[in-house]
């Protein structure tokens, strides 16, 4: 068995146990596999090992990487921040988008989505602790971004994401994934019918998924540490 597979199946039982500690189906969650700055080899023995779902923050690196293993059948998902002269490479390439955070990216993305390919799948990145330079839009402004999005014809709007700063325990890492699944449940209580919440990672997945998270982004905890300098 190659590492990676010991790891996957490590992070799947996590993301089990917590789910039956909170009281929820073991099936509820989904695992995105984090594979930035980690080569095309190592996506393969994930997918050997049943993973389908990657996650990518560099948007060049993904485009290769993707091109390269074209013939597998995974799903790419981009979770990192994306410039306007990206938009085009990632409606291109990507099946979903975790980082909209502006009107303006959005709009770009649907006018590029190529017209043979499926909607872009797209979350609302929401941040709920940060100071005003970190990504994401406040909690109060989500609702409005929401909703143009919904609008637009060639993405789907499918939840909410968020990348909290790391907390001291599980009691912390839960406040403020509460203020993620508040904006997420009042989207819904405004008609949205979102069905993704994304949050949680190799250290706070436990705390996620007991806060409600339905997708958690997990990159360390299966495919090993990256170098500083890659996040
Ligand atoms: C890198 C990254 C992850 C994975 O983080 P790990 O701590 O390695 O699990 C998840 N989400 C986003 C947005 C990331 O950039």
């Amino acid at each position: 068995m190659t590492t990676i597979e010991k790891n996957l199946l490590t992070v799947r039982e996590r993301i089990a146990a917590a789910c039956i500690a909170a009281g929820r189906e073991p099936g509820a969650v989904e695992l995105l596999a984090v594979s930035k700055t980690f080569d095309a080899q190592a996506v393969t023995q994930a997918c050997a090992a049943g993973q389908r779902a990657f996650g990518e923050n560099y948007i060049q690196e993904a485009v290769q990487k993707i091109a390269e293993l074209r013939q597998l059948p995974l799903v790419w998902h981009c979770i990192g921040p994306i410039q306007s002269n990206k938009t085009r490479l990632v409606a291109e390439h990507f099946d979903w988008v975790h980082t909209v955070e502006r009107f303006k990216t959005a709009q770009r993305l649907s006018e590029q989505r190529p017209a043979q390919l499926a909607p872009l799948q797209v979350c609302i990145q929401v941040n709920v602790d940060g100071g005003a330079s970190k990504s994401g839009v406040a909690p109060e402004e989500a609702l409005a971004l929401a909703q143009q999005v919904a609008a637009l014809p060639n993405l789907r709007l499918r939840g909410v994401m968020s990348i909290p700063e790391p907390t001291p325990d599980f009691a912390a890492a839960c406040t403020v994934f509460a203020k993620v699944k508040a904006v997420f449940d009042n989207l819904n209580a405004n008609g949205l019918a979102l069905d993704t919440l994304s949050m949680g990672m190799s250290a706070d997945l436990e705390a996620a998924i007991q806060s409600g998270s339905t997708m958690v982004r997990v990159g360390t905890a299966i495919f090993g540490g990256r170098p500083k300098a890659a996040l």
